[in-house]
């Protein structure tokens, strides 16, 4: 089988090298383009354009049999052309089409079509001018598509291939009520064009090596040949609707390009933001260092990107923020699987890379998360130790300064620790420093720090508490602690703790004063009896 490919590039080779208007050339040539076109299509198995070419080739070759052998004329040489009709209408039927704006520009040519029904001199030719304004009416909700939803690039062959064609077949009615139309007319290479077009569009266009390659050959197509028509002497008519045609086509396709063009940009911007986002996304340590901030990170910058995500949810860990919706995409995550949620199907699609990066960076951040967590608490209470709090204190700071929010610190101890170690065992010791820390956790905000500060003393930073709130903090825990019973000790805990501060810090060094006087008035409180809260 002689490859397609070849078959085309012979006949560009044969149009460039011989005179188009010699009367072979449009005798053969335009037919052979179709037949072969058709045949190509046919053994793709796209049977409606198939034979709709295969037939108008079929036909053109009757016709210059029957003038080679003087054939008396007659119905019998239409047959061809009312096949190819017919299986073009089924065709384009088949293609979904949206309701026509832009390519009603092109109505005023369907109307053309329909108007030669009442031209009698046109004889048998009536019926194909009606029936190609009718494809015409069909070609443009199909057009519309091409023009505003960017170039699908076998549209775009196909759609500029049929209006190629149905010009074509206009402007030969036009020549034929205007006194006859003249062998070797260039208007037949519309027609060559218009089915090469069809033929690619329709059978090859996914396959070029770019996109644009077909585009500009829709492009290149609807321009020149207005303009070869235009070189011709034909008459105005005939040269004004061939212009008309080629303009309307070629402007919506720039449109198109443009339309095209501005999305791809939007793309770019949105691509941007979101590796922008991605970038930005940290762990942010807090004492509770859950991967719920990651996660809201991430759904952020997934929104940079897809405007539909709602929620992400990871299931292992039961972490979901947003919320979930009807639509989900799921991420690979390293053997866990999260989950996008989307109240809409994507409009635009996947973008491609876009689950495996921020899959990947999910995953590296939540690692981040788990080893900060390990480096900066401590794992017997999961308050933060004093490393922690080297790197949590200077944003605590910064963010009560540039609010203006006081800040208050306490410093607790247990009272007779030493005393519970000696005499119940250090295992036991630990379970009431793992029991406090809970109370401890349980009764300061998400802003406070709470910390490890020594053996059995914890230091706390209540974001937005003067010393009085902060006092009844305190007071809540040590209630909390002496109602704890952690067997065997029989009798119930206390705690003794020193509050200082309650002021907006001016800076670091501020803090560290009241962090020395917290631990004076602690100092007070034990020497007063301890079991107690002191105001520094
Ligand atoms: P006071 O009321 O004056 O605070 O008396 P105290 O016995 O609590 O004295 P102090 O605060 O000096 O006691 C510190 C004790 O805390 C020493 C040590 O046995 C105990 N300790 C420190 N860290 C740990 C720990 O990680 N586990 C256990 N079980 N005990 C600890
Ligand atoms: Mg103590
Ligand atoms: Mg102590």
């Amino acid at each position: 089988m002689v490859p397609f490919w070849l078959f085309f590039i012979a006949s560009l080779v044969f149009l460039a090298l011989f005179p188009p208007t010699a009367p072979w050339s449009e005798r053969f040539l335009t037919p052979l383009v179709a037949v072969g076109g058709g045949a190509y299509l046919l053994r793709r198995g796209s049977l409606g354009f198939g034979l709709g070419l295969l037939f108008f080739g079929l036909g053109d070759l009757f016709w210059a049999f029957a003038d080679l052998r003087r054939l008396p004329r007659g119905l019998y040489l239409e047959f061809p052309y009312l096949i190819g009709y017919a299986a073009f209408t089924l065709a384009l039927l088949r293609i979904p089409g949206r309701p026509p704006r832009l390519a009603l520009a092109l109505l005023p040519l369907g109307l053309l079509g329909l108007a030669t029904a009442f031209q009698p001199e046109l004889g048998i030719d009536r019926i194909y001018a009606v029936w190609e304004a009718a494809l015409l009416l069909l070609l443009l909700p199909r057009l519309e598509a091409l023009f505003v939803e960017g170039l699908d690039p076998r549209r775009a062959l196909l759609g500029v291939g049929v209006l190629l064609f149905l010009v074509a077949d206009m402007a030969y009615a036009y020549l034929e009520a205007d006194g006859g139309y003249p062998t070797g007319h260039p208007l037949h290479l519309l027609w060559t064009l218009g089915y090469l077009f069809v033929a690619l569009g329709v059978g090859l266009a996914e396959r070029f090596p770019s996109p644009f390659l077909p585009q500009a050959l829709a492009l290149g197509g609807l321009f020149l040949t207005p303009t070869l028509i235009m070189l011709d002497p034909s008459p105005l008519g005939v040269r004004l609707l061939v212009l008309y045609g080629g303009l309307v086509g070629a402007l919506g396709l720039l449109y198109a390009l443009h339309l095209d063009w501005r999305r791809a940009l939007e793309r770019g911007r949105r691509w941007t933001r979101f590796l922008e986002a991605l970038a930005r996304l940290s762990p942010r340590v807090t004492q509770t260092l859950s991967p719920e901030g990651v996660l809201l990170q991430a759904l952020e910058a997934a929104r940079e990107l897809m405007p539909e995500v709602v929620g992400l949810e990871v299931r292992s860990r039961r972490g979901l923020v947003g919320e979930r919706a009807s639509h989900s995409l799921p991420i690979p995550l390293n053997g866990d699987t999260a989950y996008l949620h989307l109240k809409a199907p994507p409009k635009e699609g996947v973008p491609p890379g876009f689950l495996g990066l921020l899959g990947e960076r999910i995953r590296q951040v939540l690692k981040q998360v788990e080893w900060s967590a390990l480096a900066l608490t401590d794992p017997l209470t999961g308050l933060l130790n004093r490393r922690g709090l080297e790197l949590e204190l200077p944003k605590l700071v910064a963010l009560a300064r540039r609010y203006g929010t006081p800040v208050s610190v306490v410093m607790m101890d247990i009272d007779r620790f030493k005393w519970v170690n000696d005499t119940y065992g250090h295992p036991v010791g630990d379970e009431v420093l793992r029991r406090l820390g809970q109370i401890v956790k349980a009764s300061v905000r998400r802003e406070d720090l709470a910390v490890r500060y020594g053996g059995e003393e914890f230091l706390l930073f209540l974001y937005g508490a003067d010393r009085q709130a902060a006092k009844e903090v305190v007071e809540r825990i040590r209630s909390r602690f002496r109602t704890e019973k952690i067997p065997p000790i029989p009798y119930p805990l206390t705690l003794s703790a020193g509050i200082a501060g309650g002021e907006v810090p001016e800076g670091e060094a501020v803090v560290e004063e009241w962090i020395l006087k917290a631990d004076y008035a602690l100092l007070r409180a034990k020497e007063t009896g301890r079991d107690r809260v002191t105001l520094a």
